[in-house]
């Protein structure tokens, strides 16, 4: 049976603001959106679907995560207060002692931090995704997951201090790294009905070789999807490719062939203006992820970035999955950045964070905005609250004043995932239980096992 999302105010495309009041939105057997229209051209037929009667609620295209960790959400509240790389001292990580079972139950709860804040899309990155693809695609969220890929002999990241030499790559650890890839594509692209997609995902730029970029492209042109890296992350690894290659990070990309429309680059904090211009000139994608920038003191020039030619999608990357106030960050950064008091606007940012995600993931024929044809992946929100009355602007007044628990609904592909604030397909409760337990005991595990060391932070005893 068909579904008819009835009588609500809908926002079609943020940044058109493109908004009409009392439409429905009939969403077909495949969860692809058929009709469009006033709620009163569906009235008489209305006993052939399967109705959701919006009242008041604003109905709105969900979100596009361009760039995150999930399982990190076992660092929160204990990784952000420190700088790049936000690591402690420790040989191992927290999250090293983790069952797979554990990795699952903590990248699930990223996902439900996601979806509570508007997320029906997640670029996610990460090592040995398919430990967890399952559980995560369980909860009915779509994704494109990338397996992290590198051929450095050593963590750059674990190792504090910027990569030395141009010889300290193994072709060993390259293959292992394609076959891991290859792997998840061959297990996961095209699956539940093309809700989980797999994208190529070279590690950051400090930490691949030449010939690592050159054959991740090469696949992502094979299988005919997108690839993505970190670029220009943090001053190590300026710093880093620098000593290595004689390079700014862009120009070492750049030199193998690297730039194409289908990259998608995340952070891009401190590309300088000759950077700027080569990845417009490729018309890169560019993740923007401002609150974790924020948080390490810096902002990618999005507005220059829009203008030499690249596109701009939002992404969160770690410990928080609340793209609601990533984009909020966004929008205050780059005012805050160009000492700009108007731009960029509303408009500007939800559409980075919708239509700017499809974008960028070359997925404008399908996601990003709700015209017909496209999927139905929304969210309901109630702005009956006193923080959002009165209610003159929606898109405006939801960037300035929204918050998480506004959102009530999510669907993707057609399907709630979550209705009127119920997570549907996973058990919540558990996942957060458990997510404390794991928590505590790998954290104290760690810290059991090197009790010399200074943990930077503290915890507290509870
Ligand atoms: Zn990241």
């Amino acid at each position: 049976m068909k579904t008819l999302i009835h009588d609500a105010t809908v926002v079609q495309d943020f940044e058109q603001n493109e908004i009409n009041k009392n439409f429905s939105i009939l969403i077909n057997e495949e969860g692809v959106i058929e009709e469009l229209g006033k709620a009163s051209e569906f009235e008489s037929r209305k006993q052939e679907f399967n109705i959701f009667p919006m009242n008041e609620k604003i109905v709105m295209p969900g979100f596009i995560n361009c760039h995150t960790h999930l399982t990190a959400t076992l660092g929160r509240g204990v990784l952000e207060d420190l700088a790049f790389p936000p690591i402690l001292p420790y040989p191992r990580s927290a999250n090293s002692y983790l069952s797979d079972e554990e990795t699952q139950i903590m990248a699930t709860l990223g996902v439900l931090e996601g979806i509570r804040s508007g997320t029906t899309t997640f670029v996610e990155l990460g090592r040995d995704v398919e430990k967890y693809a399952s559980a995560i695609s369980e909860t009915g969220a779509r994704f494109f997951l990338g397996e992290m890929m590198t051929d450095l002999t050593y963590n750059v990241i674990k190792a504090g201090s910027p990569l030395k030499s141009k010889n300290d790559f193994s072709e060993d650890l390259a293959d292992q790294a394609y076959t891991r890839a290859i792997n998840l594509f061959e297990s996961w692209n095209n699956k539940e009905r093309d809700r989980i997609k797999v994208v190529f995902s070279p590690a950051t730029a400090d930490s691949c070789s030449p010939s690592m970029l050159q054959k991740s492209r090469e696949l992502a042109e094979e299988k005919q999807t997108v690839y993505t890296i970190h670029l220009s992350q943090s001053h190590q690894e300026v710093d880093g490719i620098k000593n290595a290659w004689n390079l700014k990070p862009t120009e070492y990309l750049n030199a193998y062939d690297f730039l194409g429309p289908d990259l998608i680059a995340a952070h891009c904090r401190y590309v300088d203006e000759s950077e700027i211009a080569l990845l417009g000139k490729f018309s890169v994608g560019i993740s923007n992820n401002p609150a974790i920038a924020a948080r390490r003191g810096a902002a990618a020039p999005v507005t220059e970035l829009i203008q030499s030619g690249c596109s701009i999608g939002i992404g969160t990357d770690n410990m928080a999955e609340d793209m609601l106030e990533a984009a909020r960050t966004g929008y205050f950064a780059e005012r805050v950045r160009r000492n700009n008091e108007t731009t960029p606007t509303a408009n500007n940012v939800l559409g980075w964070a919708t239509t700017g995600g499809a974008e960028i993931t070359n997925s404008t024929h399908n996601l990003g905005s709700l015209h017909v044809g496209k999927q139905a992946d929304l969210i309901a929100v109630n702005f009956n609250k006193a923080h959002l009355a009165p209610n003159l602007r929606v898109v405006s007044n939801f960037i300035n004043n929204g918050i998480s628990s506004d959102i009530e609904s999510v669907m993707v592909q057609g399907k709630f995932i979550m209705h009127d604030k119920k997570i549907l397909n996973v058990d919540e409760e558990k996942i957060i239980s458990e997510a404390q337990i794991i928590a505590q005991k790998s954290w104290t595990k760690l810290r059991e096992s090197y009790p010399n060391l200074n943990m930077l932070v503290e915890l507290d005893n509870i």
